[in-house]
């Protein structure tokens, strides 16, 4: 069974592809720096109009929170079934594949007996990592746009851009390197698919 869980140490590892630092340690503890106070997971602040916090290392604003709550929400009941979820392990699949477990131990068996299980894991995890590219995207983009006195303290990543920031070079850079990656994931399973 597949878990998708945006961690930190993926963050860390999307962030260290993206910007060609594939060596770097990413089990390092974060923290968010500005100049005059200190901010630590899970703090919330109000700088300029928006409201800000710490997640998983990375600084977002609130709503952007919400939008990923709202992506991992779960309705009481299983849309594939319309038995409650409340097992455990229904969590984690719901946030996969958007029904029970006892409905994905069922259609995984079912592509046991067609030989298709295989390639459907495959799919699975190249899927997950797309989905890691793109909020890695959306979230390079974002501090592109969001940075200037401020700064994210990790690797030094992000910290190189404040002061002279290029935003529509470093908005490039990003989209060709989040391309590549995607192109790579891609290019990969249908190599897998064809052995
Ligand atoms: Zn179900």
């Amino acid at each position: 069974m597949l878990k998708k869980e945006f961690k930190r140490k993926d963050v860390n590892r999307a962030r260290n592809l993206l910007t060609g630092n594939s060596g770097a340690s990413t089990g390092t503890q974060i923290g968010y720096k500005k100049e005059t106070k200190d901010y630590k997971e899970g703090d919330v602040w109000t700088e300029g109009r928006k409201t800000w916090t710490i997640k998983n290392g990375i600084k977002q604003t609130v709503s952007k929170l919400d939008a990923i709550k709202k992506e991992v929400f779960m309705p009481l009941c299983c849309p594939n079934c319309g038995k409650v979820m409340k097992k455990r392990l229904d969590k984690p699949n719901y946030k996969i594949h958007k029904k029970c477990f006892d409905c994905v131990v069922e259609f995984e068996h079912k592509l046991k007996i067609r030989g298709e299980y295989d390639s459907y894991i495959k799919k699975l995890e190249a899927k997950n990592s797309l989905d890691i590219v793109d909020e890695m995207e959306s979230y390079l983009l974002d501090a592109i746009n969001t940075s200037n006195s401020s700064f994210v303290s990790e690797d030094g990543v992000i910290e190189r851009w404040v002061g002279g920031v290029d935003k529509v070079e470093l908005t490039k850079q990003v989209k060709e390197a989040t391309k590549t990656r995607r192109e790579h994931i891609e290019k990969k399973l249908n190599d897998k698919k064809r052995a």
